[in-house]
């Protein structure tokens, strides 16, 4: 599927129509949503392979995941209403796409307590300005059950991130820069938006060498 045909197929998906500020919801735009998963199709990441879409709403990063040629993804996410529209929205895509897509499975329950093993995680997690430092228990939720982590981060703690997947054994391998768009926080009813400078990061297992002997 070509770049533009995928943003087009993602943007036409339905939103949250009222997303909920505290639980920081904010739907990745058609086109970054794209990049992202674009940029891990070419580093093998995604087809053929296991993919986890941790914090999935309305499941726009699982959804391209199953376009580009995932084998099985897993949708996890605690928000009912969100949940509704991902459902929604992954029936449009079984009567809209004229391809084989593979597997793909809804869990309706908090990140942090799941149990599951995938190949690559990939995350667009609250950025952690409402509740603090749930994107780095997202993280490492992410690190537990993953080898490959692609994860959105607000820009600037680059190096504290870089040491949190440290700490848990993973390496920051690749970064890229998008602007986000957000509804300002203080001017919800006006529906304005702002964008935000945000980073995508590429996190890769490290692992100790042994593995590597024959
Ligand atoms: N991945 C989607 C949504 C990102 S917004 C996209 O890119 O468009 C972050 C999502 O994480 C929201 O839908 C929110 O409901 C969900 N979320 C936040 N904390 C969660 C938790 N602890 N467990 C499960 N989902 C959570």
């Amino acid at each position: 599927m070509r770049k533009k045909q995928l943003e087009i197929f993602l943007s036409n998906l339905k939103e949250m129509e009222d997303p909920d500020m505290f639980e920081e919801q904010y739907t990745t735009p058609g086109d970054i949503a794209a990049e992202i998963v674009l940029f891990a199709y070419h580093r093998g990441d995604l087809e053929g392979k296991t993919i986890i879409d941790l914090g999935a709403g309305t499941g726009r990063l699982g959804i391209a995941s199953l376009l580009l040629g995932a084998k099985k993804v897993y949708f996890v996410e605690k928000d009912k209403r969100a949940i509704e529209i991902l459902s929604d929205n992954l029936k449009t895509l079984t009567l809209k796409s004229n391809q084989i897509l593979g597997e793909y499975e809804i869990r309706d329950g908090d990140v942090l307590n799941v149990l599951l093993r995938g190949d690559t995680i990939i995350q667009n997690p609250p950025f952690g300005t409402k509740k603090r430092n749930m994107d780095t228990k997202f993280l490492k939720k992410a690190f537990e059950i993953g080898d490959v982590v692609y994860s959105l981060h607000k820009k600037g703690n680059y190096d504290f991130i870089r040491n949190v997947a440290l700490e848990n054994s993973f390496e920051l391998v690749e970064k890229e820069s998008f602007k986000f768009p957000i509804k300002a926080m203080f001017e919800v009813h006006k529906k304005r938006k702002v964008m935000i400078e945000v980073e995508l990061y590429r996190f890769m297992r490290c692992y100790d060498g042994s593995e590597w002997r024959d």
